[in-house]
């Protein structure tokens, strides 16, 4: 791997002299790497990531390297400061980058970890821009849209195909063309391809075909319109994928291909599936994957038998689908609950233990404003165990408190991700420990504060992209449950978000009452995993482990709580216990 400040300093190798102000990182060699490029026509939220992604994935399969970027059109410098509950949820990775959610969907597909060259915004271009002007890297040119930003752009692109050394960068560009925000996107894949020259860049339209219920059938206007759009800012694309509720028919296909200059056979369906892990057969199917790679000459890069065992993987997933013995209900308490892509990863990670173990898994949302202790017995009498998710402020907090009271007293089993581990504090703290106004110090600044703010942040200014955040190592204790759901393992990697944890000063009375701290960071007393032990299942992490539950590797506390859920509600011996049914899946 290339370092990244010896790119960062060779790239002010630009030629300044010419009009072509391309800023090219040192080293790179054009026609190495190709580029397939996504964008989106009619409107946002085609599922352009799934899409994507799936592609990728196929490629992937097939022995060809890969590398996603996600360009984004906003202004923010990263998804941090997003609100989930109007841009969904907010991914982090590894490296500690806020993202937005469809990087989640490309590390779930590809089963690879991304890191923050993979993710751009319009706000981190303009900045590294700005940043150059006053350093004087384009002393004596005046600073403009093209080429500047635009260059800045087709560096970002530049340098991650020689650092993550792919074959192929996927290149998925936010939103919809037309849209101001993206518009120096496109310019820039367009100057990207005249620039990388014929036969390295793929450009696929994806584009939506109305089939309104009045008339009947599918009409196919607003997509050769869309497809007008991004051919008149100077983009031939090379497939186009047609989204719709159901397959696209003939007709509606040719109308598009004979529009767009688009041979028939490189306009493809993309209608719904029930499943997004079914889209890649869907994709395979259609062959689109085979005419990509004939498009940028990548044939010589398959590898078949590499093929062939990762197909294989993924049809023994896929074949898991709807095979399922036995059916439960988990609640999921949180005050996102009016939109699902707030909490994406959760539901995902429900969905990677519910392929597992061949159970099916209902989510039932529960709103925790008005629960109390008269009505949460009621509130919760349909579910089988219960989440409580991450979270920031105080509405709420009380209802899930209730909750989490209500599960521990009933044998009830629960999970608790970050602010839902927190809180499993602050309810043993007030009910078993006995101090009555146990809080985490971000809710009441006045309580007993057993959730205080960690102590590196309290020097902290402002909100961006400052908290605890990113992947890091958790120590687990011998002997305890998390030591037999990890299989034994001394150390697990997860990642964090978060800016308050369990004061130190509380650990010993907590523990001595019966609250077990079975995970810590290695070199900090920060506590990271917690359990009761004579307790169904009963856990919580201060880390977001739904991040990288992927289908191929679902992770273990989602496979403990629904494996304990089940076997609560159906009361049968015969059924294995959360660390028995874990532990016979990893064997
Ligand atoms: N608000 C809590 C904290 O900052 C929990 C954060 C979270 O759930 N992501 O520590």
């Amino acid at each position: 791997m290339t370092d990244n400040k010896e790119l960062l300093a060779k790239v002010s190798d630009v030629t300044t002299e010419t009009e072509y102000f391309s800023p090219i990182p040192h080293g790179y060699k054009k026609g190495k790497t190709k580029y397939v490029i996504v964008m989106g026509t009619v409107m946002s939220g085609l599922g352009k990531g799934i899409f994507s992604s799936c592609l990728a994935k196929l490629m992937k399969d097939k022995g060809i390297k890969v590398a996603p970027i996600k360009l984004e059109g906003y202004l923010n410098i990263d998804s941090g400061t997003l609100n989930p509950f109007r841009h969904g949820e907010v991914f982090v990775l590894d490296d500690g980058m806020e993202c937005d959610m469809d990087l989640g969907t490309y590390e779930r597909m590809l089963n690879q970890d991304l890191s923050r060259s993979n993710f751009s915004t319009s706000g981190q271009i303009y900045s590294d821009v700005l940043n150059k002007e006053r350093h004087g890297d384009y002393l004596g040119r005046d600073v403009q849209m093209i080429p500047h930003i635009t260059g800045e752009v087709k560096l970002k692109l530049r340098r991650l195909a020689m650092q993550s050394d792919s074959d192929v960068v996927f290149v998925e560009i936010g939103g919809t063309v037309g849209d101001l925000e993206n518009a120096f996107y496109i310019e820039a894949m367009r100057e990207l391809a005249y620039e990388e020259g014929p036969g390295s860049c793929c450009f696929v339209a994806l584009t939506y075909i109305l089939a309104p219920k009045t008339l009947g059938e599918q009409k196919s206007k607003a997509a050769q319109l869309g497809i007008r759009e991004l051919m008149e800012k100077g983009i031939q694309p090379d497939i186009i994928a047609c989204r719709a509720d159901n397959e696209v028919s003939e007709t509606v296909r040719q109308k598009i291909s004979v529009f767009s200059n688009v041979p028939f056979e490189d306009v493809f369906s993309m209608h719904d599936s029930d499943s997004i892990y079914k889209i890649p057969e869907m994709l395979k199917d259609s062959a689109i994957d085979t005419e990509v790679i004939k498009k940028l000459g990548l044939e010589v890069k398959q590898n078949s038998s590499h093929e062939a065992k990762n197909w294989s993987l993924w049809q023994n997933l896929t074949n898991k689908i709807d095979k399922q013995t036995h059916e439960i209900t988990i609640g999921i308490t949180g005050k996102y609950t009016s939109v699902r892509d707030s909490y994406a990863s959760i539901i995902n990670a429900l969905e990677h233990a519910e392929i597992a173990l061949g159970c099916k898994v209902n989510i039932q949302w529960i709103e925790v404003t008005d629960i109390n202790q008269d009505n949460v017995a009621s509130q919760l009498s349909e579910v089988d165990g219960i989440i409580v998710p991450g979270g920031f402020g105080v509405r709420g907090t009380e209802g899930k408190i209730e909750c989490i009271r209500y599960a521990r007293e009933n044998n009830m089993p629960y999970l608790g991700l970050c602010l839902g581990f927190q809180m499993a504090v602050v309810e043993f703290a007030r009910n078993v420990c006995g101090i009555s106004n146990a809080n985490s110090s971000e809710i009441d600044a006045n309580c007993k504060a057993v959730i205080d703010i960690l102590p590196e942040q309290k020097k902290i200014e402002g909100l961006g992209g400052n908290m605890r955040l990113g992947g890091r190592n958790i120590e687990i204790k011998k002997g305890t449950n998390a030591d037999k759901l990890f299989g034994g393992k001394e150390s697990v990697r997860l990642r964090f978000r978060h800016r308050y944890e369990v004061d130190p000063a509380y650990i010993e009375q907590l523990e001595k009452e019966g609250l077990t701290f079975s995970g810590k960071a290695p070199d900090q007393p920060i506590m990271q995993i917690l359990e009761i032990s004579d307790h169904p299942f009963f856990m919580g992490t201060q880390a977001h482990p739904c991040l990288t539950s992927r289908p191929l590797r679902p992770d273990r506390f989602f496979l403990g709580l629904v494996a304990a859920s089940r076997k609560c509600k159906y009361n049968d011996e015969s059924l294995p216990s959360a660390i028995e049914a874990v532990k016979a899946l990893f064997e």
